[in-house]
């Protein structure tokens, strides 16, 4: 039954483990020639299956998988002049390559957003292995907005707690507490 339900293909057949010698990678783009390339400098941290419709997800797949990492450990490295930003009004700009479509990185450049510092990536596209797996799955019921029936949504929410990706309808509680930490910093309720 839930061999049925596709997440996406990275951890369709269980999640991998992050490898402790991990020390970042290079995410490739689909292009069979001069694809971009960006280093990325660590271990990626946050890692998640996304169901927003905003992501990047790849053929055939409900969910996409994304992680950060501060935008100073991350570097394109070739062929930049390929990338270019999918929605210039989005809070997050996605970097996509315009000959494969694939979304290679997404940066915040709103100094007061919460999530400021950080890149969102898709750690996919990592040519080695070892990065973090996913912990969780966010923005679950938005599959639906993509297409999917809503009939489907238990089985998939069943596969997710099977593979341990405790589903949530928006972040995990530790992003939404950070989130809120930030607006009650900023308007005063909490301490700075
Ligand atoms: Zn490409
Ligand atoms: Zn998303």
């Amino acid at each position: 039954m839930s061999g049925s339900v596709h997440i996406h293909p990275s951890v369709d057949s269980g999640l991998k483990t992050a490898s402790a010698n991990f020390n970042g990678g290079t995410l490739v783009c689909k292009c069979a020639q001069d694809p971009v390339k960006i280093r990325i400098e660590g271990q990626i941290a946050f890692d998640h299956a996304c169901g927003c419709t905003k992501c990047w997800k790849p053929a055939g797949s409900d969910f996409s998988v994304v992680a950060v990492v501060g935008r100073d450990k991350l570097h394109v490295t070739e062929n930049e002049n390929k990338l270019q930003v999918v929605d210039p009004s989005a809070a997050i700009q996605r970097h996509a390559c315009k000959a494969c479509g694939v979304h290679m990185y997404g940066r915040i450049e709103n100094k007061n957003h919460p999530f400021y510092g950080f890149d969102f990536l898709h750690p996919e596209l990592f040519q080695e292995t070892g990065w973090a797996p996913p912990e969780f799955a966010a923005f679950v019921s938005s599959v639906i907005e993509s297409g999917v029936n809503p009939n489907r949504m238990d089985g998939i929410r069943a596969r997710l707690r099977e593979l341990k990706l405790e589903p949530y309808d928006c972040l995990s509680p530790p992003l939404m507490d950070a989130i809120a930490t930030h607006v009650a910093k900023a308007s005063g309720k909490l301490a700075a």
